[in-house]
């Protein structure tokens, strides 16, 4: 499958059509940024990373029944998925309080909730991601009542999945965000990336951060921490 003109450049990734209008390549990039694009930079291998992560899981996930828009990893950076119309909502579900969790609700980091929390902000870079709720988004028609109800039934499932296989590689699954498109028959589908750009990992033992945190707020190590938390995935399918 050849790459055709550009459809799309990203803070991440660049989307590429195909010779089939169905199906487009997405190519994963070192670029990273954060605060809506106020910090720029660059995490050397970053791209490879996020490209084999996010493959590997949503491979898994669609072994539990969550249909992704993964279709076959054609290089390091690069991937063949099914195009889909972005919903235009980003969900984050967290199981632990950080980041903007806990700065809007006055809470520290690190907080265990008895269930996750499921929240939506509406994928506008424009208006800064607002957060919102399901009326919001009836509202404005972002997705149908019924496309709600699926999307967070796939959320809590990839949660209760990745819970468990983060752990089992002794990370600690904080919170994260995904986010769903419609196939051309309409049908709802995982899509976008799911890696530590879009996750909170945290070593099990030591509460590290082994995410995309460590760029945010300049900890350093942040190679470190992508390699690593990578290695953590590896060495786990290979047992
Ligand atoms: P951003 O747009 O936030 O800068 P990226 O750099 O990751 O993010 O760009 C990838 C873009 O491709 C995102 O807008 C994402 O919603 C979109 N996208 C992801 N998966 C698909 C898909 N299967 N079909 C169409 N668009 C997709
Ligand atoms: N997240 C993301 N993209 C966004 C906003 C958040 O991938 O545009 C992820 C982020 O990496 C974290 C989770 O969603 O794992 C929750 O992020 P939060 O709302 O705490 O916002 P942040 O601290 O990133 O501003």
């Amino acid at each position: 499958m050849e790459k055709l003109e550009q459809l799309y450049e990203g803070k991440a990734k660049k989307v590429f059509k195909t010779d089939d209008p169905q199906l487009l390549i997405v190519d994963y990039k070192d670029d990273a940024t954060a605060f809506n694009g106020l910090k720029k930079g660059s995490i050397a291998g970053k791209g490879v990373i996020n490209n084999q992560m996010s493959n590997r899981l949503m491979a898994k996930l669609e072994k539990q029944g969550v249909p992704t828009h993964f279709v076959q990893e054609l290089s390091e950076r690069e991937t063949l998925v099914k195009k889909v119309s972005i919903v235009p909502l980003e969900v984050i579900i967290r199981n632990i309080s950080a980041g903007s969790f806990a700065k809007r609700y006055g809470v520290e980091e690190g907080i265990v909730f008895d269930a996750p929390t499921i929240e939506f902000s509406y994928k506008n870079d424009e208006l800064g991601d607002p957060l919102l709720n399901s009326y919001h988004a009836l509202a404005l028609k972002l997705a149908t009542p019924q496309e709600i109800e699926i999307i967070k039934d796939y959320s809590f499932k990839v949660n209760d999945f990745l819970k468990a296989f983060w752990a089992e590689c002794g990370v600690i699954l904080v919170d994260f965000k995904l986010e769903f498109g419609r196939l051309a028959d309409g049908t709802i589908v995982l899509a976008d990336e799911i890696s530590p750009d879009t996750c909170r990992l945290w070593d099990a033992k030591t509460h590290e951060k082994l995410d995309k945190d460590r760029f945010r707020r300049d900890l350093g190590g942040v190679e470190d921490a992508y390699a690593e938390i990578m290695k953590r995935l590896l060495d786990h399918d290979a047992q």
